[in-house]
């Protein structure tokens, strides 16, 4: 391309992970946008298996084909006790990221109106009639831009909001003897030393030989990475477990922040995933927000194109009415202004809602679906005086 050319698109994507590849996938499902051309903008390929996610469904998912392994059941344990949570009717869900990739690039390579580059975007700039987006090698415009580029600076150069991040280095171990469960993963250990912080294990073992072991923490500040490893081996040890070899490799570092990222969307630009704050902030999980808010956002911009189209006036589609705020988002707060101010109570929060509380409302509750009723039947299993606290802080901050 002649760089005086600037391209136009209908839609630009910049970013090109979770949840721009699960928004575009369910536009072709749609058949909605065959008409509509469409970027893809990434600075990497998206040909490596950078990160394996998990979520928690009860119902059939369009990803079934790339679920790579379940589990029924799961542990929770901490220094005192152990309880295996029997998680049926849901089940506890494994995608490999490249299998992801694969899946969602196989189903746009056959759509003409679809283009995916690799150019590291530079530049995003809105004007009245477009947006304006800069690569490091070329220009381009479109109507609307959907952007998951993270940037770190907006939630944590502000101080209303707490953040923490939940980080972790995980190892694919293989062993030589039978040593795991395959059929059990471990949510939280929290058997490990606490060190003033919210620390535990993740486990994820997907043979009676082979497991994902995570050392993770909720906490604001990242560790040296010797100190994850150092942890991982202990942990190791602990199980018994002396003969391994670690075929893989993956950390990651997600927000948990209650911050208000949909304040930045604008008539023309929309944030999406982490960066328009689709991570469940007390979790830290993605995956399944992003599958219920790309759906929610194809459908937004199906009808609301339809009425505008249908009134013949030139309005056009404001990105800024996607967002709504929930309750769920205050009780984030919450949790996150109590973790925030007291690091070390995580290990006791978590250990009073798992001990005797009810798993699948709790599920229930962490996908944003209970009644008033059950929430309160969820958050009173948790410490009382910490929450009443924290309500009084936050409402009269
Ligand atoms: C290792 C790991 C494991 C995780 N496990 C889980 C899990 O089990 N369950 C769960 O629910 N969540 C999990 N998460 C959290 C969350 O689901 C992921 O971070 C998810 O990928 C977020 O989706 P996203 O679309 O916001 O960002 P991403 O998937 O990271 O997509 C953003 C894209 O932007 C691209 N990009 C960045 N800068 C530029 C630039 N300047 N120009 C062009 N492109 C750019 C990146 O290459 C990337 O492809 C995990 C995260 C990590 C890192």
């Amino acid at each position: 391309m002649n760089s005086s050319q600037i391209q136009h698109f209908n839609y630009i994507f910049t970013g090109a992970g979770l949840a721009s590849l699960m928004t575009v996938y369910k536009m072709v499902l749609s058949g909605k946008f065959s008409d509509k051309s469409i970027l893809l903008l990434d600075k990497d390929a998206k040909k490596i298996n950078d990160r394996t996610w998990c979520f928690w469904e009860k119902e059939e998912t369009i990803w079934k084909s790339i679920i790579s392994k379940k589990w029924d059941s799961a542990l929770f344990a901490n220094e005192n006790f152990k309880r295996d949570l029997d998680l049926k009717p849901y089940s506890y869900n494994k995608i490999n990221g490249l299998d992801f990739y694969d899946f969602v690039f196989e189903k746009i390579s056959n759509q003409s109106n679809i283009t995916f580059l690799k150019e590291k975007v530079t530049d995003i700039n809105e004007l009245e009639t477009h947006v304006f987006v800069g690569t490091e090698e070329n220009r381009y415009t479109c109507n609307y831009l959907f952007n998951s580029i993270y940037t770190k600076a907006f939630a944590e150069r502000q101080t209303k909001y707490p953040v923490l991040q939940q980080h972790f280095v995980g190892w694919f171990v293989k062993t030589e003897v039978d040593v795991f469960n395959s059929e059990q993963a471990t949510f939280m250990d929290f058997s490990v030393q606490q060190k003033g912080n919210t620390r535990f294990m993740y486990v994820l073992p997907t043979s009676t030989t082979e497991a994902l072991v995570e050392y993770t923490l909720f906490s604001e500040n990242l560790l040296p990475k010797e100190e994850y490893e150092n942890e991982i081996q202990i942990y190791l040890q602990k199980l018994g477990i002396n003969q391994y070899k670690i075929t893989e490799k993956e950390q990651g570092s997600i927000p948990m922040t209650s911050f208000s990222f949909w304040k930045k969307n604008t008539k023309r630009v929309l944030n999406i995933g982490t960066a328009g704050g689709w991570t469940k902030a007390s979790t830290g999980y993605t995956f399944k927000n992003s599958d219920k808010k790309s759906s929610e956002l194809v459908e937004f911009i199906t009808d609301k194109s339809a009425s505008i189209a249908l009134s013949m006036t030139s309005e056009s589609l404001n990105m800024k009415a996607f967002h709504k705020k929930n309750r769920f988002w205050f009780y984030d707060l919450l949790l996150l202004d109590i973790l925030y101010r007291h690091n070390e109570l995580g290990s006791s929060i978590f250990s009073s809602l798992f001990k005797k509380g009810n798993l699948k409302l709790i599920f229930k509750f962490l996908d944003e679906e209970t009644s008033f009723i059950e929430d309160f039947q969820v958050i009173m299993k948790c410490p009382k005086v910490s929450f009443i606290k924290a309500l009084f802080r936050v409402i009269f901050k």
